[in-house]
């Protein structure tokens, strides 16, 4: 597919040893406008941004902006958008040192997290960002958020990129993004990390945590994959949930998977009716992904007898993951094997840094 790009004239335009940067607009806050038809914000032609943000010719490396064909928001993401998003890191993955993502925040977390797994042996940085007001806005969040995320991107030491990983950047702190969640819809500190220590923290200078960023590796080549199954679900409990809802979720036509957001460190109702769905789900092969419905902490199947008994029948524990890894890891395993036995055996194991194990 033929993508709209433009070349910035930053000031190491045209000097071919400089680092280069690709950033990919999807859509978002960050680039829309308050459209009085439709008493919205809508997105807007990107072209605009130098308007905006002036700052970006000042920057001292190449910047080249990638336009989708149709920006969005972000709620309107789907599996097929990620897997189109990780194509263009892909193709361009020699071209560029690095890719910043301008990306709605509402599924944000979704998106890094399933741009983790759909690009394996990943060793330049992938960094998301977005804002809560329109970059047109006097208050705006858009300008920090984008020219520290296009920092962050460009920097190297020795040569080597410093984040070689899929990361989130918002409101001065680099997450890893299969780890970050959206937590905040109307302060500026949109996202955290409950269970994993910030990659970066940004005041007067960029102060990384070296110790918990991903390794540096080249050995093996990028992998891209392009599957996705989307016959999965997540189910939230409640005190209260009905059988009938259970019993009609769990017998849904092409169900493979499903992430259970239960209690506490992984508790969940200890009633025979309750646990003889999902035993009979689990024995018709679907997976069921237990995730805990707290932030922080991890889920322990064996601490409380409710929890056991999830052990018992066959509940994978999802240990510290969030529930936005959790479900695009199952789209990407059951994209890649349909095996349920092999997915089991997948989602214990940490991938690429989204859970501890
Ligand atoms: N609805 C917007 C989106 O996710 C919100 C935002 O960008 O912050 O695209």
């Amino acid at each position: 597919m033929a993508y709209k790009t433009s070349k910035i004239n930053t000031s190491s335009f045209k000097n071919s040893r400089s680092t280069s940067v690709l950033m990919i607009y999807t859509g978002g806050t960050l680039g829309m406008v308050y459209d009085s038809k439709s008493k919205s914000l809508v997105p807007f032609d990107f072209d605009e941004i130098l308007t905006n943000v002036p700052e970006l010719h000042r920057l001292e490396f190449e910047l080249t902006i990638l336009t989708l064909d149709k920006p969005i928001d972000s709620s309107n993401m789907r599996p097929a958008n990620w897997i189109e998003i990780a194509r263009i890191v892909y193709d361009n993955f020699e071209e560029f040192d690095a890719f910043v993502i301008l990306h709605g925040t509402d599924t944000m977390a979704y998106t890094a997290s399933a741009l983790s797994f759909l690009l394996e042996n990943l060793s330049k940085p992938v960094i998301l960002t977005g804002a809560q007001l329109p970059i047109g806005i006097a208050r705006t969040d858009a300008r920090e958020n984008l020219i520290t995320a296009l920092e962050i991107a460009s920097a190297k030491i020795n040569g080597r990129p410093v984040i070689p990983e899929v990361a989130i950047y918002f409101n001065s702190f680099l997450l890893r993004g299969n780890r970050a969640k959206k937590k905040e819809s109307s302060q500026f500190n949109a996202f955290r990390s409950e269970n994993y220590p910030y990659l970066a923290e940004v005041g007067v200078t960029i102060d990384y945590n070296f110790p918990f960023i991903r390794p540096y590796r080249t050995d093996l080549p990028l992998q891209l994959h392009e599957h996705l199954d989307e016959n999965v679900m997540i189910l939230k409990l409640f005190p209260g949930i009905h059988q009938n809802m259970i019993h009609n979720l769990f017998h849904t036509n092409g169900l493979k998977g499903i992430v259970l957001e239960t209690y506490g460190a992984g508790n969940a109702p200890s009633e025979d009716w309750f646990l003889e769905e999902l035993k009979q789900a689990i024995e018709k092969g679907v997976v069921i992904f237990n995730v805990s419905q707290c932030d922080g902490g991890r889920v322990l199947q064996g601490t409380y007898q409710t929890g056991r008994k999830l052990q018992e029948i066959g509940v994978i524990s999802g240990s510290d993951i969030t529930t936005e890894a959790a479900i695009t890891k199952m789209m990407y395993l059951f994209g890649k094997d349909t095996s349920p036995e092999r997915v089991k055996f997948s989602l214990e194991k940490d991938i690429c840094g989204e859970m501890s194990v």
